[in-house]
């Protein structure tokens, strides 16, 4: 149903962590469709998820390049910026994970300082 996405096997795109079942995440459900064509093609959905501190890292982050990345990164933002339930359990899974744990991103550009953006 999610393709190759098992229900119970959720991984963060980012930093490939297991997503428990019930653990705060964000989900970006990604499908495409045919307009203007009959009879209409539709593509099964793609369930992508972020971690907490992903969803809040990249909310925070620069604006990532490529049209698709950056309808995901608005959609990201809107939802981190709408409920500080997803930056809250981010700052509480902190200080319950080792530092160094999370890598050290590959993406170019500035990057914001770890933890900064999560200071009060
Ligand atoms: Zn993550």
């Amino acid at each position: 149903m999610w393709g190759f996405n098992r229900l119970d096997h959720l991984y963060c795109l980012r930093c490939n962590r297991e997503l428990e079942a019930g653990q705060k995440s964000v989900a970006v459900f990604v499908f495409a469709q045919t307009t203007g064509v009959r009879p209409r093609q539709k593509s099964a959905a793609q369930r992508i998820c972020f971690c907490p501190q992903c969803s809040v890292s990249l909310a925070m982050g620069p604006a990532p390049e490529g049209a698709l990345n950056l309808a995901a990164w608005h959609m990201i933002r809107e939802i981190v910026g709408a409920d500080p339930a997803l930056t809250e359990a981010a700052w509480e899974s902190l200080h319950g994970v080792e530092e160094g744990l999370l890598p050290a991103t590959g993406t170019a550009g500035p990057h914001p300082g770890r933890g900064s953006y999560l200071e009060f």
